[in-house]
């Protein structure tokens, strides 16, 4: 018998193999050249361009024009419509039949009417299978339309994914025929491929993969691809290796279709209800030919819009969610930014998502769903218990440019004790192509290896959508259960959990925040954008809590349920992971500031209606100092003392201690108001800042506060995402004095002074520094006029505290990080997020800085630095242009933090007291009040499914066990603890006496009541 010469040379036959399979070399000759057979082209081609994106009705209505293959069309964002008409020839009985189309723009087919594929190159989706085996009686004539967008995949950078978009990119199609497709072949490269991975995978350690070599040769040799009756041979030497099955002990791949959409990023909004229509009807497709196939989809908001915009693929997908195979995930309204909502925002993200999978699916989420954002705030495990959800799915910490993460699958305990089962694919993607790559990068990658058995593959083109194909299906297909990989189940989250949860023992435990060593710069970029967030997460909550207790004081009012809900959803949208952050190019700054702006011009006339009280936060008493009127001219004044969440008359109170501005000698300004005294130099710094009872210097010796410094800020890629560590060697003070600091305002109840600062021959700060009567902190009114490029301005503040760790607000409480660069988990954060305060205190006296709009803090060893603007050029290159106001505030005080009420402070300056009309005798009332200033009164609302009841929701500020007492002036007659989904805990009534609602609390513990009246 002729024996087969096979030498020992490994590279000879595996680079043979890949030249067989190879689509750039011997295609004349090898399999990839047989996998189209004849082809033909299509009968007609018109095309309609449109600078909108209109419905399929109305463009089916316009007159197209004839176009020709291969001629361009566009500007950017404009969208081609075609009308196609084809012929399929009588020869091509019982053959597949595919419309191949390619372009450069992603594209919808539509048929009948309906949508029913998405076409794009990027997302490896060039065909429309038309009929998998044509028959007599099929239609031969069929007439589609393509909707064609003029962008890419990824929007249409210029030069780069990320820079800004070309607005006058031009497209074309490139190809569009009729071809016969040999499946018989398309089976057969995916055997060749897989067979050739493993070899490649494996590498030359393993003997399976020298089994895989031997098998992959042997099928060349038996394979002639101009005789398909050859392959069967081949094919069934694949499929023994493929089925030469693994021990039980082996590790399982959960794999479950998903196709990460970012609700906009490098394009608009708009656009994002056409990626989910193409992405998730190309998904329909693939359901109908595959039976196993299960696919994960997160994002309410999402849904919502394929609701609205192609509600007969919503019903479809209705038809597959209840199959169990089209899986809502995540629970919340959009993936959100894990940093920088509030912590209400947050429970809002989930109890607008929650509700919606509910109302329209009839399921609940058991996991949350955050792969791509930039850091996770410690507060999320508790809000997502409340929520109902007890498992977590993400992966972006792989991304760390510092550390390596060291688990996979963990516990994730909260800043309240709150744990959540979490899981990092060990693949470190949310995109996979269900290659052999990834499967052993899955059992490589697991640092919890002999702990967790199980882990996620998550496969499909993600970003900008696109989903899974049916190539990754049929590559998973193949090694469901293949020696030497890891076993592959079509899975569900459900089933991936319960099976982590199931043998979770040997888990370990991570306490507090998963900060992301990457993206710091997000923090700061697109200010305006940070500023609409903070300021309409503000009048959402001044607008619930009037609409609240105008329901209390008059049963016949209409609570604005369906404003507040659009409202509401609008600032979700705007948290979505990179919008918030401004990662985003302009177009959807300029669609974010927009709903900010429907958002300000809806709820600000309603905060000032006479009916409704001044509202105003939860401390005992507010005493502070008023402007009566908004806008120029002398201000008018007024020192009012209002109690908690009510109303108080505006009298002629007379301050304790007045405010006083004097001159001195050296050209300094020295202000005083009786608590504070400061000196503020001739170029707008604070030489002293005196906390007079304490007889205590803020400000650190030989150093002055209020120091604007501009860096160097160029990032090594991701420009509007990343500051890096380097940035700091860069630091040079803006010294230069346009005009010194000079009296503004001077009447006893306030002082202002004022100067301006050149930044460069184009940028400009001016700052009022203001004073007021009985305030505790010194406000900086800034108004930036800002032009520069790569450039970093931050304000700081050296002072006289020694401390080896910093506090910071973050949602629903506050956490500490070193102020020291000990470790490398230490220096990572050199850059960091809080919310409206950072506090950095020794024993008995401390420093708080505090914002209004603002969430970039560095505190390094005894210098506190908030981050105020950055210039980054891409994906927007106008990013953070123009004319900025925000205001920081600095407060000295005696003791914790905690009992100096900075806390309160913050809330002051972020929820301004509202002037209101009012009866001449209206007398001081106060609506809800609590009686510890530990527990924050954080929101009072209407109850989702109970008109006329209240959903209030308070924490624990202090980082302490408290009981409290919440006291109203309504008559309560029933009141439940309820979840952060205001379900009502039918064990848990709460304690109703005379004196008020009896409330126990764990440090930084949610609670939510539902009260009746
Ligand atoms: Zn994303």
């Amino acid at each position: 018998m002729y024996h087969l010469p096979v030498l020992k040379n490994r590279r000879t036959l595996l680079e043979r193999a890949e030249k067989f399979i190879s689509d750039m070399y011997f295609t004349d000759c090898n399999l990839r050249g047989r996998l189209y057979g004849d082809s033909c082209p299509l009968q007609s081609i018109d095309s309609f361009l449109s600078s909108k994106r209109i419905t399929f009705t109305e463009a089916s209505n316009q007159t197209f024009a004839p176009y020709k293959v291969g001629d361009t069309f566009g500007p950017t964002w404009w969208t081609c419509w075609f009308k196609v008409t084809l012929n399929i020839p009588e020869s091509w009985r019982g053959k597949e039949v595919h419309l191949r189309w390619e372009s450069d723009g992603e594209a919808m087919v539509w048929r009948d009417e309906q949508p029913v594929q998405g076409l794009s190159k990027e997302g490896e989706k060039t065909s429309y299978i038309l009929s998998d085996c044509v028959k007599d009686e099929e239609p031969h004539s069929v007439t589609l339309y393509v909707e064609m967008a003029c962008n890419g995949l990824f929007g249409a950078g210029q030069g780069s994914m990320i820079a800004a978009p070309d607005p006058n990119r031009k497209f074309s199609v490139q190809k569009a025929d009729l071809v016969v497709f040999n499946r018989d072949v398309q089976e057969m490269l995916t055997d060749f491929e897989m067979l050739i991975d493993i070899v490649k995978e494996l590498g030359e350690g393993e003997q399976r993969g020298f089994q895989a070599l031997f098998t992959v040769n042997e099928m060349v040799n038996l394979c002639d691809p101009s005789d398909p009756s050859s392959f069967s041979r081949a094919h069934s030497l694949a499929h023994t290796f493929f089925s030469q099955r693994n021990g039980d002990s082996q590790h399982v791949a959960h794999a479950m279709g998903h196709c990460h959409i970012d609700s906009a990023w490098l394009w608009p909004y708009e656009e994002t209800i056409r990626k989910c229509g193409r992405s998730w009807v190309t998904v329909i497709r693939l359901m109908e030919k595959n039976p196993e196939f299960v696919f994960t989809c997160s994002q309410a908001q999402q849904f919502q819009w394929v609701k609205s915009w192609y509600p007969g693929l919503f019903s479809e997908i209705q038809h597959y969610v209840k199959k169990g195979r089209f899986i809502p995930v995540g629970g919340t309204w959009v993936e959100m930014d894990g940093n920088l909502p509030s912590g209400e925002s947050m429970v809002r993200q989930f109890l607008e998502g929650q509700r919606f999978f509910n109302r329209e699916f009839g399921i609940h989420c058991n996991e949350f769903w955050l792969p791509d954002t930039f850091g996770y705030s410690a507060q999320l495990p508790q809000i997502m218990q409340g929520s109902g959800i007890s498992n977590f799915l993400t992966q972006k910490l792989s991304w760390n440019l510092v550390n390596t993460f060291p688990h996979n699958t963990f516990f994730w305990e909260g800043l309240d004790g709150s744990k959540v089962l979490t899981h990092f694919p060990p693949g470190n993607s949310y995109e996979m192509k269900g290659k052999v790559e990834e499967l052993v990068k899955t059992v490589k990658n697991n640092k919890d290896k002999g702990r967790a058995n199980h882990s996620a593959v998550l496969f499909g083109f993600g970003d900008g959508g696109g989903g899974p194909t049916q190539l990754m299906l049929d590559r998973l297909q193949r090694v469901q259960d293949t020696d030497g990989l890891p076993k592959v189940q079509m899975s569900s989250p459900d089933k991936l959990f319960s099976q982590l949860q199931a043998d979770s023992a040997l888990l370990c435990t991570w306490t507090g925040e998963l900060f992301l060593e990457l993206h710091n710069g997000t923090y700061t970029t697109q200010a305006k954008i940070k500023q609409g967030n903070r300021q309409c997460e503000t009048l959402l909550h001044d607008i619930e809590i009037a609409s609240s207790l105008a329901l209390c004081r008059d049963k016949t009012f209409i609570y604005p349920v369906e404003k507040l809900q659009e409202l509401w959803r609008l600032l979700l949208l705007n948290q979505f992971h990179d919008v918030i952050p401004g990662s985003c190019i302009e177009m959807v700054v300029d669609d974010a500031l927009r709903y900010y702006e429907d958002i300000r011009t809806e709820v600000l006339p309603c905060c000032t209606m006479p009916v409704e009280p001044s509202v105003q936060k939860e401390t005992p008493l507010r005493h502070e100092v008023i402007q009566m009127h908004e806008g120029p001219g002398t201000p008018d004044l007024a020192l009012v003392r209002v109690p908690s969440i009510g109303v108080s008359p505006v009298g002629d109170t007379k301050p304790v201690a007045p405010v006083t501005i004097t001159g001195q000698a050296d050209g300094t300004l020295l202000m005083e108001n009786g608590i504070l005294r400061t000196v503020v130099n001739k170029d707008g710094t604070l030489a002293s800042l005196y906390l007079i009872n304490a007889n205590r210097e803020a400000i650190s010796d030989s150093c002055h506060g209020n120091q604007f410094v501009m860096f160097d800020d160029v990032p090594l890629y991701w420009d509007a995402w990343d500051v890096m560590d380097y940035h700091l060697q860069t630091r040079k003070p803006v010294v230069e004095v346009v005009q010194p600091p000079h009296l503004v305002y001077s009447d006893g109840l306030r002082g202002s002074v004022r100067f301006t600062l050149r930044i460069s021959d184009k940028s400009t700060i001016t700052q009022e520094i203001i004073m007021d009567a009985m305030c505790p902190y010194i406000k900086f009114n800034t108004k930036v006029t800002w032009a520069e490029s790569h450039k970093f301005l931050k304000v700081e503040f050296p002072v006289r505290v020694r401390s080896p760790n910093a506090t910071y607000e973050i949602q629903f409480g506050h956490l500490q990080r070193p102020t020291h660069r000990n470790t490398s988990w230490d220096w990572a954060r050199f850059e960091v997020w809080g919310h409206k305060w950072a506090d950095l205190s020794e024993h008995n006296f401390g420093v708080a800085l505090l914002n209004d709009c603002k969430y970039g803090y560095s505190v390094h060893k005894n210098t506190m630095t908030l981050s105020l603007l950055r210039a980054p050029k891409a994906p927007d290159v106008n990013a953070d242009m123009g004319t900025h106001q925000f205001t920081y505030a600095i407060m000295p005080h005696t003791g914790s933090f905690q009992d100096a009420s900075v806390i309160q402070a913050a809330y002051n300056l972020n929820f301004p007291l509202r002037p209101i009309r009012c009866p001449a005798d209206t007398e001081p009332w106060s609506a809800f009040s609590i009686s510890t200033a530990a527990v924050i009164l954080e929101t009072i609302k209407q109850a989702e499914d109970r008109m006329g009841a209240l959903v209030v929701r308070l924490y624990e500020s202090h980082g302490s066990s408290v009981t409290a007492t919440l006291r109203t002036t309504f008559p309560i007659r029933e009141a439940w603890h309820c979840d952060l989904l205001e379900k009502p805990d039918p064990t848990r009534p709460a304690h109703i006496t005379s004196g008020g609602i009896t409330l126990d609390f764990s440090p930084f513990q949610i609670v939510s009541l539902l009260l009746v009246f």
